[in-house]
């Protein structure tokens, strides 16, 4: 379905390869692509020729049960979730099938069995590291780096407002994209962009090219 083949695809194990392996791309001026679970149908994990990131090796989940909280890394899929979480009477907004991994779909707003109740899975996200293109690593919360916690949930919450589901959009088009979340909402994503990806390293998403200066 997806006919791409990336020059090099980086099988990590941590943080530190992955930010290796996003310094190598940069410096080469390669196309990069992020794989966690691969159920983008879109296919936009997989770059042609570049560097491919793939994420699913890097499965540990950590499990507060008294704060409720559950920590994975960003390979983790919706089955090895649950399993850690339902260990501790925990459940949160998923995908419906189990290898679906937990960074796209939440990414994408994310619908499961638990919405009508707690909202999209990224109405569910309480915090992320971010790795940026120049290799900082980012706390996003809604304390800390807010603007980028906000463009992570889509410009959501989504279940206090109408939403838009980018995963089903293949076409990359700018107005395409600008159209569906409305002007102002893509304004302030291109600023957001701007902020912590200004030469658009990340760009093989449904991508959002970054504002003026
Ligand atoms: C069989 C099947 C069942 C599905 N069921 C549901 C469902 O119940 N609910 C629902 O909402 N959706 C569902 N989907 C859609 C799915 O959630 C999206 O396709 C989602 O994007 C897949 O995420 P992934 O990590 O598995 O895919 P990937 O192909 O690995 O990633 C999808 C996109 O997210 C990006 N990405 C992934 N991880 C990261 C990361 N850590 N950092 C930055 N970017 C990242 C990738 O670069 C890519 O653009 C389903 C899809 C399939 C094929």
């Amino acid at each position: 379905m997806v006919d791409r083949r990336p020059g090099v695809i980086a099988r990590c194990a941590g943080v530190a390869d992955v930010r290796r392996t996003l310094d190598f791309g940069v410096h080469r001026g390669l196309p990069i692509s992020i794989r966690c679970g691969g159920h983008g149908v879109s296919g936009f994990a997989v770059c042609e020729g570049g560097v491919m990131i793939d994420l699913e090796e890097m499965t540990a989940v950590h499990v507060d049960p008294a704060a409720r909280i559950a920590r994975a890394q960003g390979g983790v899929n919706w089955g090895q979730f649950d399993h850690e979480t339902q260990a501790f009477g925990l459940a949160t907004t998923g995908g419906v099938v189990g290898t679906t991994g937990i960074a796209g779909l939440t990414l994408a707003g994310g619908h499961g069995m638990l919405m009508r109740r707690y909202g999209l899975a990224c109405d569910n996200l309480r915090s992320a590291d971010v790795l940026t293109a120049d290799g900082r690593l980012l706390k996003a919360s809604p304390s800390e780096n807010e603007d980028l916690f906000w463009a992570l949930r889509g410009g959501g919450p989504f279940a206090h407002g109408p939403g838009f589901y980018p995963n089903y959009e293949s076409d990359v088009a700018a107005g395409r994209l600008a159209s569906a979340f409305g002007a102002a909402k893509y304004e302030r994503l291109r600023r957001v962009k701007r902020a912590y990806d200004p030469d658009n390293v990340f760009r093989l998403n449904q991508n959002i090219e970054p504002g003026e200066a």
